[in-house]
């Protein structure tokens, strides 16, 4: 798994480091993850890494104070953050919505799809800790991951060879093409783009050498006849006569390509598509790309939106004229991972897809899906029906920053459409019109935008009728938020002991201990509590990390609450004094159920009853006043 170049995410880095952080972990081997003993390697880059730092190189976070940040899942659809991560002295993201929750390899590993043991390493390269000679858990992955760092490069020579093709003399017509696209040398230099000759084995021969024959089948590079028993044919060159263009990951390395054909087919000659693309691979998968993504996210970032083409010429030629918050969707609709990769760098896209029919209807799919993930969506509609890569080369890029600035709110534009499409003010025409909406506004996730585009629908289609009206009302009401399950608040007690119960430095272990022994002790102190089951698998976990000893997700709730807003882990007098005022509360409530044991005894007349009862309520008094007595001075 390619990644970024290594951002300074070490927590050494970190100027407020929390007082009780020294996280060393020696003697026994921790168990991080219930799955995956955990090498030394994993340890040591567990113990440098910045969680936070980490997972805000895929989400946006803000500091919610006490080293709590907080921000969107990137695991379940929301539009308030539900998603924590704890900066502290715990190191662990939980999320209220979806009940996510794990450390740093867990969000990497969830987030990248990858295995334990390379999440481990995308986490070190992030962080800039040396990765050891082999971290594998097992044969497989590392026969997997060898695979894959062996396509990369097979990947990265076949585009330096095809970008140095297209300069050769036998690339003049490509050239061609692409001046006549108005595309420069700086341009064709920035995008890589290349060009595969007229051959059947020009690239097999020049990657022969690097790779076996079943890597270089895996590549996707090349295609082969199937024999008629069943066997491979021979492998020969799948891009020929076409310019090239790379498609990258996320981290700028070229994982798959898309050819172009390139003039007209000379007598004899099988046309073949106009598009040729690579096929999924172990390091493609289309439906996970967003093409220019790598190129376009830091100016998403800084924009605050991304701009939705359809075709990567367009996005080629938006990106070059300066715009360069710019993806495609390669021509097809958006699949919901997509969208998931999106949503990790903005939640507000305009959408300039083709005007045309085939566009039209995937447009819609991925409006829709983005719909319902919460986008706010734009819509531009270009004059002239014109593509933007012509637009822009035609009018100018000025022209084209314009015509985003005028880009209309989605629920306008489908407003627009209705009335096009249902013209005049007949009743009828207004229920067709009615009706053309109504499935749109249904899919909207957030009642108040929902009730925006209903009230804006009313208005402008001029929907005077209460019937229509109450229909209008209906679709907005009939979409309920998601109603998280947000645990039952915690006592500043149940907190403290939650705290000291998962405390995992050996440095407090004498705080952990008399909680642990507390509870081992007085198990009646504790069970009224909401969070006594999540406290006792605390108090047995043995070496376990504390988020993943609790099984049920109400109490890995409330444990998650108290751990978040944790910056140090807390002291054994804060323990003792928590553990008094339990004593105290305990107390007081076995109190009071004398009193009314004793007034119930008195009415009954029991007055062998009454003397136990009286001299228990004696022994209890004094206790409490013991508890409360003035406490010896502190040292
Ligand atoms: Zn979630």
């Amino acid at each position: 798994m390619p990644v970024e170049p290594a951002v300074p995410c070490a927590r050494r880095f970190r100027t407020n480091y929390p007082r009780h952080s020294t996280r060393h972990v020696p003697n026994a081997r921790r168990i991080l993850n219930r799955d995956h003993p955990v090498s030394d390697f994993a340890q040591t880059v567990k113990q440098q890494a910045d969680i936070v730092k980490v997972i805000e190189g895929y989400i946006r976070l803000r500091n919610a104070g006490a080293q709590r940040f907080k921000g969107l899942c990137p695991f379940h659809k929301e539009k308030t953050p539900s998603f924590n991560v704890n900066g502290g002295s715990q190191q662990f993201f939980y999320c209220f919505g979806c009940q996510a929750s794990g450390d740093v390899f867990s969000f990497v590993g969830k987030i990248e799809n990858v295995t334990f043991p390379e999440a481990v390493r995308i986490v070190a390269q992030k962080c800039g800790i040396p990765l050891p000679k082999r971290e594998f858990s097992s044969p497989e992955e590392a026969a997997e991951a060898r695979l894959r760092t062996k396509l990369l490069e097979l990947h990265e020579t076949a585009a330096a060879w095809f970008e140095e093709q297209l300069r050769s003399p036998e690339g003049a017509l490509a050239r061609e093409y692409l001046a006549g696209r108005g595309l420069s040398d700086e341009g064709i230099k920035k995008f890589r783009i290349g060009y595969a000759p007229d051959s059947f084995n020009a690239l097999r021969d020049r990657l022969s050498g690097m790779a076996d024959e079943a890597t270089l089948r895996a590549s996707g590079l090349f295609s082969s006849k199937e024999q008629e028993d069943g066997g491979h044919g021979r492998l020969y060159d799948r891009f020929r006569k076409r310019v090239v263009f790379p498609i990258a990951n996320e981290g700028g390395r070229v994982i798959a390509f898309t050819a172009r054909m390139l003039g007209t087919p000379s007598e004899g000659e099988k046309a073949g598509p106009k598009y040729i693309n690579s096929p999924e691979t172990p390091l493609y998968s289309k439906g996970q790309v967003l093409f220019n993504l790598d190129k376009a996210k830091s100016a998403i970032r800084t924009v605050g939106f991304a701009l939705l083409v359809e075709g990567q010429m367009d996005c080629i030629s938006v990106f070059l004229a300066g715009i360069q918050n710019v993806i495609a969707t390669s021509g097809t609709a958006f699949t919901e991972q997509q969208v998931a990769i999106l949503k990790r760098h903005t939640q507000n896209v305009v959408v300039n897809f083709d005007p045309d029919a085939a566009g039209a209807n995937a447009a819609e799919k991925s409006i829709a899906l983005l719909t319902e993930e919460g986008f706010a969506i734009k819509l531009v509609t270009l004059e002239g029906g014109l593509d933007p890569d012509r637009f822009v080369r035609e009018r100018g890029v000025e022209a084209y920053k314009e015509a985003i600035r005028g880009a209309r709110r989605q629920s306008d534009h489908l407003i627009e459409r209705a009335r096009l499409l249902y013209p005049g003010a007949s009743a009828d025409q207004k229920v067709k019109a009615l009706n053309f909406l109504l499935p749109h506004i249904r899919r909207i996730p957030e009642k108040l935008v929902r009730d925006q585009f209903a009230a804006d629908a009313a208005q402008k289609l001029g929907i005077d009728s209460a019937v229509l009206r109450e229909e209008l009302r209906q679709a907005a009401l009939r979409r309920r938020d998601r109603v998280e399950a947000r645990p039952a608040a915690l006592t500043e007690v149940e907190r403290v002991l939650l705290r000291a119960l998962a405390i995992t430095d050996p440095e407090g272990e004498a705080a952990r201990r008399m909680a642990a022994e507390a509870l081992a002790n007085q198990p009646a102190w504790f069970e009224h509590m909401g969070a006594f089951p999540a406290m006792q698998a605390l108090a047995v976990r043995a070496a376990n990390d504390p988020m993943d000893v609790v099984e049920d997700a109400a109490q890995r709730a409330l444990l998650a609450e108290a751990l978040l807003g944790e910056s140090r882990m807390p002291e054994a007098d804060e323990v003792e004094s928590a553990l008094q005022e339990l004593e105290e509360r305990i107390v007081e409530s076995r109190l009071r159920d004398l009193r009314a044991e004793i007034g119930e005894a008195e009415r009954r007349g029991d007055y062998a009853e009454l003397a136990v009862l009286t001299q228990q309520k004696l022994e209890l008094d004094r206790a409490l006043r013991q508890l409360r007595g003035p406490k010896p001075l502190q040292p």
